[in-house]
């Protein structure tokens, strides 16, 4: 089994293959620890999923800060909102941890290399490996390339697509711990701040270390007449009655952005290739369930491709392929992921409504339980149901 892209859903699957006794190669074209724009908030939901995984100590090992409150900031106006317990960690640390646990149950990695999909034969499916001149040849393929991934060929008609009007994202981590004991420091730990404007949001938020994360969502319009990607930032979060960011010098890592936020992908199932992850689709990060979905992706497909692997290697047993299985995998992520998805979809769309939002965070302020719903279905166990 070939896995494509180590990021939390491609490295947790080649976890759950090892620990199902299927040989699998996760490949990621870059080389660990590296950066990812996000804000690295764990909820409840993907703490849930890592513990029922045996991994539940992993977040908080890696220094991660607990999470307990989110606070929505609109045209000067905020509120507090409490939530389910969550963990703030970089991703470069919690990436590069997942890949080492999938390394220790058995998973074989391969970084620095740029996979490619090739061709389909009657029992396989190819990868090629271009910079290495060489190809792999595998029963299954799992596609975990994320929101902006090479692996599927442009023409193949494979590759998702960006929604019209959709945000770009940017993010950065700083080493700014000096606001971090003081009284005044607005950018507490424990808080999501999360700054809404006319042009976009802005995520800021304490990670390992006292480091501050910063992640946003904008419009391509915010970056028109010049404007820098750190001017639009300060210019969002000052609108919403925020102080900018640490002062540059402070910076650990370098901006980074993204390609178009919101996809989709034409099927997430093809001749033995299943999709999981950002790269089967993807909505506005908002909610900050990204990492949640990719996770259960993995947990569901893992099963379903093991099974057929195993099946695979005794002796005559590869019966004719038809597809069933791809099939299989569209429906259930369409039962298991896609639903959670057209959620964030709608607070998506209420989000590029100013007065929507102003009229939430004034309302919510007389009555911060009203969130509670919405709160606990982003933060719903898997198998939960919520209202
Ligand atoms: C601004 C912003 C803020 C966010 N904040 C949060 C948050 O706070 N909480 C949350 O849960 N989610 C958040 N998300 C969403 C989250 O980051 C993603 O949903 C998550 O990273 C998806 O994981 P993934 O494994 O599918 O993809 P990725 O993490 O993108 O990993 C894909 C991997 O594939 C590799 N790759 C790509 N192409 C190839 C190739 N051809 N060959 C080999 N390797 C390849 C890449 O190098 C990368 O390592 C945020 C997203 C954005 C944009």
């Amino acid at each position: 089994m070939v896995v494509v892209g180590a990021g939390p859903a491609g490295a947790f699957a080649a976890y759950e293959l090892a620990r199902a006794g299927v040989e699998s190669l996760l490949i990621d074209r870059q080389r660990f620890p590296r950066p990812k724009v996000c804000g690295g908030c764990l909820n409840a939901r993907t703490l849930a999923l890592l513990a029922a995984a045996g991994l539940g100590e992993l977040p908080a090992s890696l220094g991660g800060e607990p999470l307990d409150h989110f606070e929505l900031w609109t045209g000067g106006r905020t509120v507090r909102l409490p939530m389910p317990r969550g963990i703030a960690v970089s991703r470069a640390a919690f990436d590069e941890a997942l890949v080492r646990e999938a390394i220790a149950a058995g998973a074989e990695f391969l970084p620095g290399t740029r996979a490619v999909l090739g061709a389909a034969g009657s029992k396989t499916r190819r990868v090629r490996l271009p910079q290495a001149k060489c190809q792999v040849v595998a029963r299954l393929v799992i596609a975990a390339d994320g929101l902006g991934g090479s692996f599927l060929p442009g023409d193949s008609g494979h590759r998702s697509r960006a929604v019209s009007e959709s945000r770009i994202g940017a993010g950065a981590v700083f080493d700014d711990i000096h606001s971090r004991h003081s009284r005044h420091g607005t950018y507490r730990p424990g808080v999501i701040h999360m700054a809404v404007g006319r042009s976009g949001y802005v995520g800021v938020v304490r990670v390992e270390g006292g480091r501050l994360s910063v992640a946003a969502a904008l419009d391509r319009r915010a970056l028109g007449d010049g404007r820098t990607l750190v001017g639009a930032i300060t210019e969002l979060l000052a609108e919403a009655g925020l102080p900018g960011l640490p002062k540059p010098g402070t910076c650990a890592s370098q901006w980074q952005g993204t390609a178009a936020l919101s996809r989709r992908s034409p099927q997430v199932a093809f001749d033995r290739v299943f999709l999981i992850g950002d790269a089967a689709g993807y909505v506005e990060p908002f909610t900050g369930e990204g990492i949640s979905w990719a996770l259960e992706a993995a947990r569901e497909v893992s099963p379903l491709v093991a099974r057929a692997a195993l099946a695979s290697l005794a002796p005559n047993t590869e019966r004719q392929w038809d597809g069933s299985l791809e099939l299989g995998w569209r429906r259930r992520y369409r039962k298991r992921i896609a639903r959670r998805q057209r959620w964030c979809r709608s607070v998506s769309w209420a989000l590029r409504r100013q007065m929507l939002v102003s009229s939430a965070v004034r309302l919510l302020g007389g009555a911060p339980s009203l969130a509670a719903p919405l709160m606990a279905h982003l933060n719903a166990m898997p198998g939960e149901r919520t209202p």
